[in-house]
């Protein structure tokens, strides 16, 4: 089997509400989107997405595109993508850095390999630890009686009994008193989570975690800047709450890192952050080897991307902290014909073959930025 073409789309999907992190509030989310055909026509996609264009990272979407499709494109084009591991790293010899476009081109031959073995991808990864896996809900309404109100409802339909709370943005005392209320409302029967986005610094993370902590919150997400690990260390041995590190956990150097200065307690694994599946296997292993937990993060991907990602965490036997892979559930809409189902507060992990989405090409070509005449 050899790669015949490698095709990308840029896509903006409207969302149910804003989206608000410190760094940006999103109301559409742009997904990138490959398509690889083998030369016997088997289609092979991938999916990556960022956050408000370069605000969350360094790629942004446009970015993304013209790399692949300037740089690493050109270097698998006739290869055999079976190879797919060889390949990752013959491309991280030619092109520095462009993890999400290396994880985006990564998943498109994983999807196309396990299509053609006619199997699930997860089974190109040592197969299933789990069949669902918790799942998380953001509550963004920033109002306290309403974002009570929707973690009720949820817990009552079953949809999610874990809730997670963007408070990087404005006050940190209001912000923690506006969560230690939800906490005290859902009491037991929820999880309260807060991700902070970078945003304290030390002395902030201090007395607002100390509180958190006291309310009842079970888990604080990167309260300091990315570079920060020196800080990052001192609150993980400062609080028995459980700090994670997201922004700060990309590569496995990095995840090296963390892991040798203790400067978290929970790893927020994200595929496109660390380059790819294969790398993100290599960063929970790391986990694994010094203790440390692991939660599987998203991007805000759609059905597709979230579909990798849930096939990928399905093989980590220890994911103590669930999954937030909601993104779907935020899109008005989503470009692919089946949907990713949610059952029990769980994400049910889709099966193949390759990811197990199937794509709708009228729906990408309404929502993709390109005319695209290739897609029949
Ligand atoms: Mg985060």
């Amino acid at each position: 089997m050899k790669i015949h073409s490698l095709d990308v789309y840029v896509v903006d999907l409207p969302t149910i509400r804003p989206h608000h992190l410190a760094m940006h509030t999103i109301v559409t989310q742009t997904i990138v989107m490959a398509c690889m055909k083998s030369e016997d026509g088997i289609e092979g996609w991938g999916e990556v997405a960022t956050i408000g264009g370069a605000s969350y990272c360094e790629e942004s979407p446009e970015a993304i595109k013209l790399n692949i499709e300037k740089y690493i494109k050109p270097l698998i084009i006739e290869k055999n993508p079976i190879n797919f591991d060889a390949l990752s790293h013959m491309i991280g010899t030619h092109v520095k850095g462009n993890y999400f476009a290396k994880a985006l081109v990564e998943s498109a031959m994983v999807d196309l390999v396990a299509k053609t073995k006619n199997v699930p991808s997860y089974e190109l990864f040592g197969g299933q630890c789990h069949t669902s896996l918790p799942v998380a809900w953001t509550l963004a309404s920033g109002d306290t009686v309403r974002d009570i109100e929707e973690a009720q409802n949820y817990l009552e339909t079953k949809r999610h009994n874990i809730f997670k709370l963007k408070i990087g943005k404005g006050n940190p005392k209001k912000n923690v008193t506006h969560v230690i209320k939800i906490k005290e409302a859902v009491g037991d029967a929820g999880s309260v989570r807060v991700d902070i986005n970078q945003a304290w610094d030390e002395v902030t993370s201090l007395y607002c975690i100390e509180a958190l902590e006291d309310g009842g919150v079970d888990l604080i997400e990167q309260p300091l800047v990315r570079w920060n690990n020196e800080g990052m260390s001192k609150l993980s041995s400062r609080f028995k709450v459980p700090i994670m590190a997201d922004e700060s956990l990309g590569t496995l150097h990095e995840a090296y890192q963390i892991a040798k200065h203790r400067a978290a307690d929970v790893f927020a694994l994200k595929v496109p952050k660390a380059g790819g599946l294969t790398a993100t296997k290599k960063v929970a292993a790391v986990a694994e080897a010094t203790g440390i937990s692991m939660y599987g993060g998203t991007m805000i991907e759609s059905s597709l991307g979230t579909a990798i990602c849930a096939q990928l965490y399905s093989t980590i036997p220890e994911m103590t902290f669930g999954t937030e892979l909601f993104g779907p559930l935020l899109f008005k809409d989503n470009v692919t014909v089946n949907q990713i189902e949610y059952e029990n507060f769980e994400i049910k992990i889709p099966n193949g073959p390759g990811f197990g989405m199937e794509i709708d090409k009228e729906k990408l070509k309404h929502y993709s930025r390109e005319f695209v005449s290739s897609l029949s």
